[in-house]
């Protein structure tokens, strides 16, 4: 299934330096900031900065540099933020209308500084 990518989304647009944001962390190929609209103590979004509306299509497409700057970038949130103790956190994606995923350029949701409830559909 191709999903064609809106270079006019929001997140594209943060990237460009249209919108501004919260910046958490920046790397080479990813960036962090917090969601605008936090549902936890701790809301972060990670997102490529390449071109790729899902976590199928990154997963798919992304070469390995990018895989591994994204995954060490969501690693280095998690612990600058404070997240790595027992307490945890949640890491989430949506995908697509079913997924109810707003924002089409993919995103990693990570949450956490609350008990965060049990997942439903
Ligand atoms: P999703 O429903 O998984 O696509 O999530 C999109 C997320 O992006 C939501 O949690 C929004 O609050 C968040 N969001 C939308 N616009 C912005 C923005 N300009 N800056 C930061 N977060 C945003």
């Amino acid at each position: 299934m191709t999903k064609a990518y809106d270079p006019n989304n929001i997140f594209a647009r943060i990237l460009r330096g249209e919108i501004p944001n919260k910046t958490v962390l920046e790397t080479a190929h990813s960036l962090a900031f917090h969601d605008i609209t936090p549902q936890a103590p701790v809301h972060v979004l990670v997102i490529p900065k390449g071109a790729y509306v899902d976590f199928a299509e990154f997963a798919a497409k992304a070469t390995a540099e990018e895989l591994v700057d994204f995954h060490r970038a969501c690693a280095k949130v998690c612990e600058s933020l404070g997240l790595t103790g027992p307490e945890g956190y949640r890491a989430i994606t949506n995908a697509g209308t079913h997924g109810m995923q707003e924002v089409p350029h993919y995103h990693l949701h990570i949450l956490g500084g609350r008990v965060l409830g049990r997942l439903v559909a």
